[in-house]
């Protein structure tokens, strides 16, 4: 079995509402409330979730662009929540992050090899021998870009070339974890397609692990080897991507997959369609008892009054864990679906 190379442990990231002329803090925002995986060499762990469940928060807090409130991110052995200053930029070498927006990304004013070549800037003993330019010019190739262009300014590259630029960037200090906060989703289709094809070769040659963070599932699962579903700060369900998609055991799962469009029409009418009513609850005064129980389409009594824990269902799979009351009742409805 692959070795853990990150770990989440109880995290919790809750930011203060300050109110009046002295901003006393009158409540919080529980943006990340108590969440917990591993994540092994290699592999992709997708996060998806209603925008405003937490994901981006997550991905901030895993690399400590954030500190949080609660909880650890171990990186092997080593929380780095504990790390001083200098062995933190050590770290920092291994988790790397490649943002959503390719077009607000990257600074306008900079060349694309001074863009490929900022992480250099901060980690000078890290230029390899072969030096900074021809290593700028390598990772270029690696991303599919040509080496020409160096020289050349984001303006003058598409929406999926600056990405590749992202995540050339990303790759830089040959980390061994690439937190991808949405790295597609501001793509069209085919061009999202060509952007997965480079980071799964990528991951493929590096053996780098991703974090995954996105909202749309069809691609979310077409990289991901297991999946995290996020909703209003906690995780309700983890699996592999067979054991989510296929056999899921939380109704928030099956919500969220039932609106994803089927390609085939023959297949439409069998699937079941769940609609998902009202909005997301306030992180701020998230409902008591389990979270989705205001929106839930199999909640009974109890969802409003007992939270339920994220438990292992060794049934499903041995990754598999999901935290609803009623998991057996949805395994039912799910086969019938
Ligand atoms: Fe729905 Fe209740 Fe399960 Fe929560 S615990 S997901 S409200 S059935």
């Amino acid at each position: 079995m692959s070795e853990v190379v990150l770990r989440a442990e109880g995290l919790k990231k809750h930011y203060p509402i300050k109110d009046g002329v002295v901003r006393r803090t009158v409540g919080h925002v529980k943006a990340v409330d108590g969440v917990s995986f591993d994540l092994k060499a290699g592999e992709t762990l997708g996060v998806v979730g209603e925008s405003g469940c937490g994901k981006s928060t997550l991905g901030r807090l895993l690399m400590r662009l954030e500190d949080p409130t609660e909880g650890s991110v171990y990186f092997g052995d080593r929380d780095i929540y504990q790390a001083g200053r200098s062995e933190m930029r050590r770290l920092r070498r291994e988790i790397q992050i490649v943002f959503q927006d390719p077009y607000t990304s990257l600074n306008p004013r900079k060349t694309v090899g001074a863009i490929i070549g900022e992480p250099f800037d901060i980690h000078k003993d890290a230029v390899p021998k072969m030096g900074r330019k021809k290593r700028v010019q390598e990772l270029m190739e690696m991303v599919g870009l040509s080496p020409e262009h160096i020289n050349r300014y984001p303006h003058q590259f598409s929406g999926g070339q600056r990405q590749r630029i992202g995540i050339a960037r990303g790759i830089a200090l040959n980390p061994k974890v690439l937190i991808c906060d949405e790295p597609v989703s501001a793509l069209d289709v085919s061009v999202q397609a060509q952007v997965i094809n480079v980071m799964e070769r990528l991951q493929d040659e590096l053996g780098l692990a991703y974090v995954f963070i996105a909202h749309d599932l069809a691609v979310v699962r077409h990289i991901s080897d297991r999946v995290a579903v996020m909703y209003l700060g906690k995780i309700a369900e983890i699996g592999t991507d067979e054991e989510i998609y296929d056999r899921s055991t939380h109704p928030y799962t099956r919500a969220l997959l039932s609106a994803v469009p089927v390609p085939d029409p023959t297949l439409r009418g069998e699937r079941q369609q769940i609609t998902l009513t009202g909005d997301v609850p306030s992180p701020a005064n998230p409902p008591a008892g389990c979270r989705f129980h205001t929106r839930c389409w199999r909640a009974e009594a109890i969802c409003g009054v007992e939270e339920p824990e994220l438990i292992e269902r060794a049934d499903i799979g041995g990754m598999h864990h999901s935290a609803c009351h009623f998991v057996e009742d949805v395994m039912i409805s799910n086969s019938r679906s």
